[in-house]
């Protein structure tokens, strides 16, 4: 479990002009991330304010000794941080801690390192991780209830909910880094009188989620146990869970998702680590007279702090809104305190059976909402099965995405006292399939 440290001191701060004061990237976050910059190969960064600094040439640079050497190492060699989550918790740990201290202010090796930061509007970020496996959580509380209620107003948790961290298996070739384009897919959907039709679908959405890169098994060959999770977490993105209602709806029934769902997931590019988010580690509390986790999935510790406190904003603009100088208009501002399970829940319960969770696996929370309309995670919630239109500064109305809708996740960890954390974009725009 990570501590506090040094490197959350928030009086300490960093050479980088750029770094100093940031709100979502100051040297207390130091996320981890694969760029390129013209011609050259895929490899690791680390982000510090507005720039990013080049792993492999500080490994070439021998500015750094031991286990933080050798993750530097691993992660510049590139193109992915596969081989860096496989170190484990304490590679990442001393990787942070050297960064941390050639960055901080006052470094006599600032004029060292200096040469090694790339602006990053300069670089192409890419998936941090070759992605083996993708799952696909159900643990927002309220977003299962909202779109139970659609179905089963009167029981809308199904019964299991309590007792199981509900999910399925994704497709991880279909996952793609911010900014990506998103195809809007065909599929089948149903018609009120004959067969259905295949036809590009008429209810694309969004979902807002939590991601959750998965490291080494601190257990290897055996099911992790719930008080060991949480070393198995390499690091947290923002994860747009793309969703084709009109197909879900027709195809999903029995076995769940599958075309609806698997021609796009958008992930941000930065991997925020464990160690940047233990300020914002808390209880998740249950509503009372719920029962609690089975005890396979209950551990004192996890159950006093292993909950984020991380702000969530879902922002959209149309074509109109962009031709016609609007801003985005944000939609939904929510939090990962409303999840039901802890990440360490989540990666406990999937390893529980015998599954083999990897380095490189991605895990999604699932879809993020408050309990009242201002935080509602995608459009099926917001609009009421597509019901009620939502409507757009300027006039424009929306029950589901249209051409050329640009959805922009945005989540920030802040509290007085405390350094932010930011995640940066999670970015994608509907275009014809
Ligand atoms: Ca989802």
């Amino acid at each position: 479990v990570p501590v506090l440290d040094a490197t959350h001191d928030p009086a300490i701060t960093t050479w980088v002009p750029s770094g100093r004061g940031h709100g979502d990237f100051p040297i207390q976050n130091l996320p981890l991330c694969v760029f390129s910059t013209g011609d050259a190969q895929r490899h690791g960064g680390v982000r510090i304010g507005d720039e990013l600094l080049d792993l492999a040439a500080l490994t070439d640079a021998g500015l750094l000794d031991g286990a933080a050497a050798v993750a530097a190492a691993v992660a510049g060699a590139g193109p992915d941080l596969n081989a860096l989550f496989a170190l484990g918790a304490p590679a990442r740990q001393a990787l942070r801690q050297a960064v941390h201290r050639l960055l901080s202010a006052g470094a006599v090796e600032q004029p060292l390192v200096a040469p090694l930061l790339h602006p990053v509007a300069g670089c192409a970020l890419h998936l941090p991780a070759r992605i083996g496996d993708y799952t696909d959580f159900y643990a927002g509380r309220n977003h299962a209830e909202h779109v139970g209620a659609l179905f089963r107003p009167d029981n809308p948790l199904p019964p299991n909910y309590d007792w199981v961290p509900i999910g399925y298996h994704g497709r991880a070739s279909t996952v793609r880094p911010s900014g990506a384009p998103v195809p809007r897919p065909s599929g089948q959907r149903a018609q009120p009188d004959g067969p259905p039709v295949f036809a590009p679908s008429e209810q694309l959405d969004y979902e807002l989620e939590l991601g959750i890169w998965v490291g080494a098994s601190p257990t290897p060959g055996r099911p992790v146990p719930i008080g060991r999770a949480g070393e198995q977490i390499a690091g947290y993105c923002l994860l747009n869970d793309w969703s084709a209602r009109d197909l879900q709806r027709w195809e999903a029934q029995p076995l769940g998702p599958f075309l609806a769902k698997n021609f796009a997931t958008t992930v941000s590019p930065y991997v925020v680590t464990p160690e940047a988010l233990a300020p914002y580690r808390i209880a998740l509390r249950r509503p009372a007279g719920r029962p609690g986790p089975l005890p396979y999935l209950h551990a004192e510790l996890d159950q006093r702090e292993g909950g984020l406190d991380i702000g969530l904003e879902v922002s959209l603009s149309t074509a109109a809104m962009r031709d016609g100088g609007r801003p985005p208009a944000v939609l939904a501002r929510s939090s990962t305190t409303e999840l039901y399970w802890t990440p360490a829940q989540l990666v406990a319960h999937h390893s529980s059976g015998g599954c083999e969770l990897q380095p490189g696996d991605l895990l999604g929370s699932g879809t993020v909402s408050t309990a009242g309309d201002d935080g509602l995670g995608c459009l099926l919630e917001a609009t009421r099965g597509g019901r009620v239109a939502v409507t757009l500064p300027g006039g424009q109305t929306r029950t589901y995405l249209a051409d050329g809708d640009e959805v922009v996740l945005r989540a920030r960890a802040a509290r007085p006292g405390v350094a932010p954390v930011g995640f940066g974009e999670c970015r994608g725009r509907v275009v014809v399939g």
